[in-house]
């Protein structure tokens, strides 16, 4: 079964009365592009350097917030990017892409199996603080959870002026 429909059983376990709309579709530029202008919040856990800046560039043309958040073998990060509010957008951040090679993929090196529950969660408790306004989020700051020595460094981000995706934009 496509993972995107047993995701739906297991939401639909946890919480009959949310309404979910499955995609089974590549997220190319078009499709995402229209995707976004229907949402107010985007979270991105996906797992290629080509969909994440991809992402990342059409939020940041759609105005929307993006809950981006990565994982390797032991190690999350997880940070809220928004230029629209003043944040910096994920390529502020991470301006320079990992050439071909250098970052195992998690098929080639593995990831320890409860971190991406662990970083799932904290992508989820970011997006109920930014829809209800409660607390602090994420926004401006990286999360780093070292999840083999258990160790959470939070770093802040800023937004670079010479961004080729949003330091032209307010
Ligand atoms: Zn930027």
């Amino acid at each position: 079964m496509p993972k995107v429909f047993s995701a739906e059983i297991a939401l639909r376990g946890l919480n009959p009365f949310i309404e979910l709309r499955p995609y089974k579709r590549r997220l190319d530029e078009a499709t995402a592009r229209a995707l976004f202008s229907e949402y107010d919040l985007i979270l991105d856990g996906t797992d290629n350097f080509d969909t994440r800046y991809m992402v990342n560039r059409l939020a940041v043309e759609t105005g929307k917030p993006l809950i981006s958040a990565a994982i390797t073998q032991w190690e999350g990060q997880v940070s809220l990017f928004h230029p629209a509010s003043g944040a910096p957008c994920y390529e502020c951040v991470f301006p320079t892409r990992p050439a071909p090679g250098m970052v195992p993929t998690c098929a080639e090196a593995g990831v320890a199996a409860p971190l991406p529950g662990v970083i799932g969660s904290i992508m989820a408790m970011e997006a109920v603080k930014h829809i209800t306004g409660a607390g602090e989020t994420l926004k401006g700051r990286l999360m780093i959870h070292d999840a083999l020595f258990a160790e959470v460094r939070v770093i802040g981000v800023k937004r670079r002026a010479d961004c080729p995706v949003c330091g032209a934009s307010p």
